[in-house]
């Protein structure tokens, strides 16, 4: 795929980079990313990833927007409330960059859709809230072989990291949280600031990963603590005896 002198202007700084280049800036351009969850981590990524040009950006998210979201999710105004959060991130997407194919998905991953929805993407951004979803993600990831960058916020405590296929989310998590599909941030408290780190550290994982820039990341999680105001990275062992990934 050639970029039109419109694009060439656009990306602009990210061409002048010998890391990204024009060759960077075409793969950006032939990826398809989807993003789950239009909440505080998605508020980062998705202006992020349409900013950066790239080619097709799924969003799917299956709540509207509420008041208590504007806190932490930029996307989204006051005259949005009772929309699809889906819908509304997707115009805000195409209004940042007309070269991106958005497209929404008003729908809750489960373990049930979850390879379906997925599938056809060449890698996962799951900004979602609750470990059911982030199994469901993770395992359809492993299932499809598509790279996943999986984030989480609450309070002051950030986590995201690179998978590929193994060792995956639930080598790491375990399987005790599958049935947890409650909402953190609702009942935990999370400072909007957090999540717009994560979400940007999160972005910046996939951009590296799709343009091959730096080492590859997977494997390692980082840890963000947002009272201290430091990262620091552990490298995730691989389950053996991993339902999705073992042996
Ligand atoms: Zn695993």
């Amino acid at each position: 795929m050639t970029l039109s002198d419109a694009e060439l202007d656009r990306y602009a700084r990210h061409i002048v980079l010998p890391q990204v280049g024009g060759v960077g800036q075409r793969k950006l351009k032939d990826s398809s990313v989807v993003v789950v969850g239009a909440g505080g981590i998605g508020s980062a990524v998705i202006p992020a990833l349409a900013g950066a040009g790239i080619g097709r950006l799924t969003i799917v998210d299956s709540d509207v927007v509420e008041l208590s979201n504007l806190q932490r999710q930029p996307l989204f105004r006051e005259r949005d409330k009772g929309y699809a959060k889906a819908e509304m991130a997707a115009q805000f997407a195409h209004r940042l960059n007309r070269f991106v194919k958005v497209v929404p998905v008003q729908d809750r991953i489960t373990a049930s859709n979850a390879r379906a929805l997925l599938g056809g993407h060449e890698l996962v951004i799951d900004g979602s809230d609750n470990f059911a979803t982030r199994l469901a993600v993770s395992d359809a990831c492993v299932a499809h072989a598509l790279p996943l960058v999986s984030a989480a916020a609450v309070q002051f405590q950030g986590q995201v990291g690179l998978f590929r296929s193994r060792p995956c989310y639930r080598c790491f998590v375990g399987d005790a949280f599958d049935a947890d599909d409650c909402d953190n941030c609702a009942e935990l408290g999370v400072l909007g600031a957090l999540t717009a780190t994560i979400g940007s550290f999160a972005a910046l994982l996939a951009i590296n990963a799709i343009v091959g820039i730096g080492e590859d990341q997977a494997g390692k999680l980082h840890l963000f603590d947002g009272e201290r105001l430091n990262w620091r990275t552990i490298q995730i062992p691989a389950d053996r005896s991993c339902r999705a990934c073992g042996a």
